[in-house]
């Protein structure tokens, strides 16, 4: 086979490029056959496309399978060979599904698995399976045996894996898995894979996909009724989206007021999880670090006062699940807890960002934020529910800290509840309502703008106070 692209055939892109180097003609394998061109490509390009490319000639076979950079990003999310046919093989019955695979010694493993088992056999065979760098499995069906496979064995190289959303995934064999990984005791050079993304949603598929995804994200608030109204929250959550990237001069949605990131609440042993792996294993979270995780700084209670623990009693260790935005608090602008200052606080104080680097396949790459103006990253301000519980408004995200607010208490609460909202008139003729007392949230909502609107909004119907 001839040079795909040569000065017979020119193309817009590769007469330009050949006149940019001053040679009379560039053929598509010499573009690829440069380490930083196709660094730069391959990631662009599906898996099947890369394989396809190897099959169309010797040349091309020679860049996919001999240079690292061809499979150093694998993402199988997209791949239909990679999904596991079958989501239940247990019948209502029993293991149905071993008698028709007319195999007993087959293990739950080995059926949820098989389909990447077999695609990983196919990349060793080829010697490519060591290039892998990053790999991409969200959504699919991925065993923690599987996980272990990829820290321990050293066939494998993969040092970024994402695991978002897949299905078949024994979160409690998962954790004993990194907390052995992790151990003093390890040998040296392991574990192998040094991030993984686990807790936060998958990227959606394609742009045209995202008006369904946003109405399934864990953020969504109510099920939209007509086209109309989604293309209306589309663009809705696009301006918000952009007004936040803007005030926080970056994209990363860790630090903007994106509030909650995760697409269910992580349970509590995996915040013993995190800290086992400081240091050796980061994720797509971090551990909240309000005062009330710390000992010395927290009131240590019998329990609960009231019902409501007491503002300054001690909480276990928790993963943050709460993306505060830049500014911190609303009076002080800070946090009793420093917000992490990237390049200068710790590495563990800081998530993974989505999406998964493409270029790069190393921790730090991950947790870099992509300043908007090639500024520095702003502060990060991050923590768990518990932490902001009565603090935190959950619509315009403003929040208040212990130092600056103490809380509403029971009996504030009621008395909020009995409140009537006072009218005022404005010099301007204009009226406007205002709660008497001090409580700063109540319901989720800031007292000062979000509860009034909400509470306007319902006047006429049957709102929060109907
Ligand atoms: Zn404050
Ligand atoms: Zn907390
Ligand atoms: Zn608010």
């Amino acid at each position: 086979m001839g040079p795909i692209v040569s000065s017979d055939v020119p193309t817009p892109f590769a007469d330009l490029l050949s006149k940019a180097l001053n040679i009379r003609s560039i053929t598509l394998v010499d573009f690829l056959s440069n380490t930083l061109i196709l660094r730069q490509t391959a990631p662009y390009l599906p898996v099947t496309s890369l394989v396809a490319l190897a099959k169309t000639s010797r040349a091309f076979r020679h860049i996919v399978r001999q240079s690292p950079d061809a499979f150093r990003y694998l993402d199988l999310s997209p791949i239909k060979s990679a999904i596991c046919p079958i989501d239940e093989p247990l019948d209502s019955g029993g293991n149905n599904w071993r008698r028709e695979r007319m195999d007993e010694s087959l293990t739950e493993d080995d059926f949820y698995s098989g389909p990447l088992r077999s695609i990983f056999s196919k990349l060793e065979r080829q010697h490519l399976l060591r290039n892998v760098h990053t790999l991409v499995l969200d959504g699919l069906s991925v065993t923690a045996e599987l996980v272990k496979e990829f820290m321990t064995e050293e066939r494998y190289n993969v040092r970024i894996l994402s695991i978002r959303e897949v299905k078949h995934l024994n979160e409690r064999k998962l954790q004993q898995y990194l907390r052995y990984v992790s151990r003093p005791s390890r040998p040296a050079g392991t574990p192998r894979v040094k991030s993984i993304y686990l807790f936060g949603p998958r990227e959606p598929p394609a742009p045209t996909m995202s008006v369904t995804k946003r109405s399934a994200s864990p953020d969504s608030r109510g099920v939209m009724s007509s086209q109309g109204a989604q293309i209306g929250a589309e663009w809705n959550q696009k301006s918000t989206d952009a007004l936040n990237a803007a005030l926080a001069r970056t994209e990363a949605k860790w630090y903007q007021p994106s509030g909650r990131m995760m697409v269910k609440r992580p349970s509590a042993d995996w915040a013993e999880i995190l800290q086992s792996c400081e240091g050796i294993i980061a994720f797509d979270a971090v551990l909240c670090r309000g005062p009330r995780h710390d000992p010395s700084k927290a009131y240590i209670t019998e329990g609960p006062a009231n019902g409501l623990p007491l503002p300054g009693s001690f909480l276990r260790p928790a993963i943050a699940t709460v993306a505060l935005g830049p500014s911190g608090c609303e009076n002080c602008h800070s946090s009793p807890e420093e917000p992490a200052i990237f390049g200068h606080s710790a590495p563990s104080h800081f998530p993974l960002l989505s999406p998964v680097p493409l270029h790069w396949s190393s921790t730090r790459a991950a947790q870099t934020p992509r300043m908007l103006d090639g500024s520095r990253p702003p502060p990060l301000f991050v923590r768990c529910e518990d932490c902001l519980k009565g603090r935190w408004c959950e619509r315009c995200h403003k929040w208040w800290d212990e130092e600056c607010y103490a809380g509403s208490t029971v009996a504030q609460r009621t008395e909020l509840q009995q409140t009537e909202f006072l009218e005022t008139l404005e010099p301007d003729g204009t009226t406007h309502v205002v709660p008497k007392q001090s409580i700063k949230v109540h319901m989720g909502l800031c007292v000062a703008k979000c509860l009034v609107d909400e509470w306007m909004a319902g006047a006429g119907g049957n709102g929060m106070w109907g």
